[in-house]
């Protein structure tokens, strides 16, 4: 393999073969082929863009380069999601427990905080001795004892994506879709799912701002997991507000409890039920009929309502060597030194809370990474009642304010009078679900 000329095909606008990504991808994993090289090639990629085939080509290298958790011997259906992230998307935490709780097996491996968003890893640690760096083997124990894991990408799965990852994360080459989806990808395909279901964010809280751009994200991954027989489902859902009202790490673990009791905000609860519908539907190879959505959701809301949701998650905490009297004592989680409130300077509307603003300023009050060896703070962060739409008054209290210093209070007063535009008129607001893709197409779901 000469690489040098497949690195002038792909800048020339010319497209690998399936064979020369893989080959590519197994030198590269095997240190044949050296960053500077890889770092060219990722940068052909990003300007020129993948064919389908390549992007196919780069999927099936970067799971070649890693196992496959082999679940079939569960004898139960395996499905997971996952989200392009955003601020105060906390889905995870209450999702895995409550379709675990109706019998589905849910591997759901996740990660970190990536620039203004949080991670899922980030939150679960944030529970005192919580462990989210399980083996493989590990993970399958569990799995067969409890029919869930909340676990980070283990050194098996797909460990070229790491590396490239690492290296994209560096070299401005991060948001490519085909770079994306082949990454994303890998790492679920390799958990041996049966179905996935995928929240593409949009707004300006996402990671791609562009709607259309969100949409082809979605269908080369759906095409993608369907090729490989994963039934691939994407709901695209509304990241122009923070969801629910808590953002940091330990509040979010909190908000998560209280949405498995029940008592969570409602968008937080309604987002966790649509992608429990469609995780459920996957997982029956029902068809996505008005009667089978129904049946599914009063299932879910059912596993809420008796508190085998809540059990469950009581259960992962303790498989995983965190304190499971956190689901009843919220207190026992990390808290912050400082709290204080954030009132309405003014009288009105509330048309915006922006939510990449907010997701800024939990990273500099210290709860995400600006280096990767950063350590993050659990306690930090926001709890933010004010919605889109509602009136308030003058001093109204709209927000809390978790921190650690006086410094990080005034960056968190900064980042809300910027974040909650209060005005008059009508906030221009986002479906909650926007619209669901699948094989059979792109449905507008507002
Ligand atoms: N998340 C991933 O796992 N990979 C990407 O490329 C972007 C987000």
């Amino acid at each position: 393999m000469f690489v040098p000329g497949l690195i002038e095909r792909k800048r020339d606008g010319g497209a690998l073969s399936a064979v020369e990504w893989r080959d590519l991808l197994g030198a590269y994993a095997a240190g044949q082929v050296p960053d500077y090289q890889m770092t060219a090639m990722l940068m052909a990629c990003f300007l020129r863009g993948l064919e389908r085939e390549e992007t196919a080509g780069l999927l099936d290298g970067m799971m070649a380069s890693g196992g496959k958790l082999d679940l079939s011997r569960l004898g139960k259906p395996v499905v997971d999601k996952h989200s392009t992230g955003g601020v105060g998307d906390k889905v995870s935490l209450p999702l895995a427990p409550l379709v675990a709780a109706c019998g589905v097996v849910v591997p759901m491996m996740s990660g970190r905080g990536l620039g203004h968003t949080g991670g899922t890893l980030d939150k679960l640690e944030s529970i005192p001795g919580f462990r989210t760096g399980l083996s493989m083997d590990e993970t399958k124990k569990q799995l067969a004892k409890i029919g869930v894991a909340l676990i980070g990408q283990t050194p098996e799965i797909a460990p070229v994506d790491k590396k490239l990852y690492a290296l994209r994360d560096v070299t401005a080459t991060v948001e490519c879709i085909p770079l994306i989806a082949a990454s994303i990808m890998s790492k679920k395909l390799s958990e041996g799912l049966h179905g996935l279901v995928l929240d593409v964010k949009l707004g300006s809280g996402a990671f791609i701002t562009d709607p259309a751009k969100s949409r082809e994200l979605a269908e080369t991954m759906i095409k993608l997991g369907e090729d490989r027989g994963c039934h691939t489902v994407a709901l695209l859902t509304a990241m122009d507000r923070p969801l629910g009202r808590a953002c940091g790490n330990a509040l979010e673990v909190e908000e998560s409890i209280n949405t498995l009791m029940g008592e969570g905000p409602q968008d937080l609860h309604d987002l966790t039920i649509a992608e429990g519908v469609e995780m459920l539907l996957l997982a029956r190879k029902a068809k996505p009929s008005d009667d089978a959505r129904a049946a599914a959701a009063a299932e879910l809301e059912e596993a809420i309502t008796s508190g085998r949701a809540a059990e469950k998650f009581r259960q992962i905490i303790e498989a995983q060597d965190g304190n499971p009297a956190v689901v009843d004592d919220p207190g026992l989680l990390p808290s912050a030194d400082i709290v204080e409130v954030y009132e309405a300077p003014r009288a009105g509307t509330v048309l915006q809370v922006e939510p990449r603003a907010i997701g800024k300023a939990v990273v500099q009050m210290g709860g995400g990474r600006r280096k990767v060896d950063d350590v993050v703070d659990p306690t930090v962060g926001f709890v933010i009642s004010a919605r889109p739409g509602t009136t308030v008054d003058k001093g109204e209290p709209l927000a809390s304010i978790y921190a650690r210093t006086e410094a990080d209070v005034a960056v968190a007063r900064a980042a809300l009078d910027a974040a909650i535009v209060i005005g008059k008129g009508k906030p221009e607001m986002l479906p909650l679900v926007a619209a669901r893709v699948s094989a059979a197409g792109y449905e507008e779901l507002a």
